[in-house]
């Protein structure tokens, strides 16, 4: 009850500060300061809370770690709202810098079709894995309704792009026909936007709003799984806009014959248009999708980094994102260079444990005894030869980076050496790499080949 009072008396500047001191008792100070403290609450618009951030980068990270904490911190200081929505910084400069009034109308516009700006068709990238699907989706925004491609279903596993494609179409058709109504929605909102209107008595106003669509677009209809009342409604808005030549582009999971839970009628009509199916893509589109994303958000990685991470990360181009953002967040927040081991780190947390879970110290001796010619006995031996003790401190540092072997584990290996010969093993080639360029030279290409995708 005094939630409501608040909500009342406070705009949404107090109540960004609410929610901030909510977040500052949950959530350990380095976050707050670096994904909090730099974003600024702009606005409430349909019952979320617009907030400005830097970059995309932004949006991703706190999506994905701290949704929970943010909503729950949200709600409770405003039970009637029901989430939130990023702005990327230089489109909310644009609109403080404008007069009150256009600040008014572009907010308005940005209500009007939620349509998120940052995915668009130039941006997504194109591969073999997803060319039916963008192409088809450039036909639907040139001509929307007009095809036989009505509804157009996208359909495929978590993060490969359905979402993106489907707010480019709107985006696109918008761009060629400003005019257009574009609503866009996720089968989460159009469900709880049904809701609300049998709770206040609007099924009318409801039906109209999205009846008007000339694009709707509608996101992972999945989740009408199970909710026969709220299907039935969709049936009917189906119904019309497809009667009235009106385009409708869905997103799901699967492929609209095998989706379990919603009710027949709905999928035999799916079944009139055209399911297109997104995959995963191979290595060269996921470099071409890190290279696009890096630069879009003004990060500049080495291509070494980038090559890494696409190679190891492979079924989830949200988690490739995530794993870009992580690196960069622990370089900036340990104040560290993204150097090797940082990037190898943060890629062997997200994929859970060993980079190539068949290398052995075996293996990475045999190698280093081919590179250098120096026996694989010399190298786990005893000898105190320049070259062999070298090659043996080199064969102990690729353990150790490459499989993360502990330092007594590694000097079990070579020889039953204690922890401290190893740990010194890898001091002297960490700075041997620094100053010889030969050591170098060998370390990278070695590191190279064990870094192969598993
Ligand atoms: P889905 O809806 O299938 O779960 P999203 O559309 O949310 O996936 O995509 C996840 C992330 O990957 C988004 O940031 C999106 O921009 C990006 N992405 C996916 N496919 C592509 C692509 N082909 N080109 C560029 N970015 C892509
Ligand atoms: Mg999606």
């Amino acid at each position: 009850m005094d939630n409501l009072w608040i909500t009342y008396i406070m705009n949404y500047k107090n109540m960004w500060e609410g929610v901030f001191e909510i977040l500052g008792d949950s959530l350990p100070k380095h976050a707050i300061d670096a994904w909090f403290e730099p974003m600024k609450s702009i606005g409430v618009s349909d019952g979320e809370i617009l907030l400005e951030v830097p970059n995309q980068f932004f949006c991703e990270w706190i999506d994905s770690h701290y949704k929970k904490e943010l909503l729950s911190a949200i709600q409770s200081m405003d039970g009637d709202l029901v989430g939130y929505r990023f702005s990327i910084s230089a489109v909310s400069k644009e609109l403080e810098e404008s007069s009150l009034v256009q600040q008014k109308t572009k907010a308005t516009h940005i209500h009007q079709n939620n349509l998120n700006r940052q995915y668009t068709l130039e941006n997504f990238i194109e591969g073999s894995n997803n060319e039916f699907a963008k192409n088809a989706g450039q036909s639907v925004a040139e001509e929307p309704g007009e095809n036989n491609f009505n509804p157009l279903i996208i359909y495929g596993g978590v993060g490969l792009g359905k979402t993106h494609l489907m707010h480019a179409i709107g985006n696109a058709a918008i761009k060629k026909n400003p005019g257009l109504n574009v609503v866009v929605v996720t089968s989460e909102k159009f469900t709880l936007d049904f809701v609300n209107s049998l709770r206040k008595n609007k099924t009318i106003e409801f039906a109209q709003q999205y009846r008007s669509a000339d694009i709707l677009l509608i996101d992972d209809i999945q989740f009408f799984r199970g909710k026969e009342q709220t299907q039935e409604q969709f049936f009917h808005t189906f119904n019309v806009l497809h009667q009235a030549g009106k385009q409708i582009v869905m997103t799901a999971d699967k492929y609209p014959g095998e989706m379990k839970g919603l009710q027949s009628r709905l999928l035999s009509r799916f079944q009139s248009g055209l399911s297109v199916d997104v995959q995963p893509p191979n290595l060269e589109v996921r470099v071409a999708i890190l290279l696009e994303k890096a630069e879009q958000n003004g990060v500049s990685l080495d291509y070494d980094v980038i090559e890494f991470v696409a190679r190891h990360i492979k079924n989830n181009i949200r988690d490739l994102e995530g794993t870009i953002i992580r690196i960069l967040a622990k370089s900036s927040l340990l104040n560290k260079e993204i150097d090797h081991a940082l990037v190898r780190d943060v890629v062997r947390e997200r994929i859970g444990g060993q980079l190539k879970t068949d290398t052995t110290a075996e293996e990475i001796v045999k190698r280093v005894s081919e590179f250098l010619t120096i026996s694989e006995k010399e190298i786990v031996g005893k000898s105190r030869k320049m070259e062999i003790s070298e090659a043996r401190q080199l064969s102990m540092f690729l353990c150790r980076e490459i499989m993360g072997t502990s330092l007594s584990g590694i000097g079990l290996f070579f020889g039953g050496r204690d922890h401290t010969t190893v740990m010194h093993a890898i001091k002297t080639i960490s700075e041997k790499i620094e100053k010889n360029n030969k050591i170098k030279k060998t370390v990278g290409t070695l590191r190279k080949e064990f870094d192969q995708p598993i």
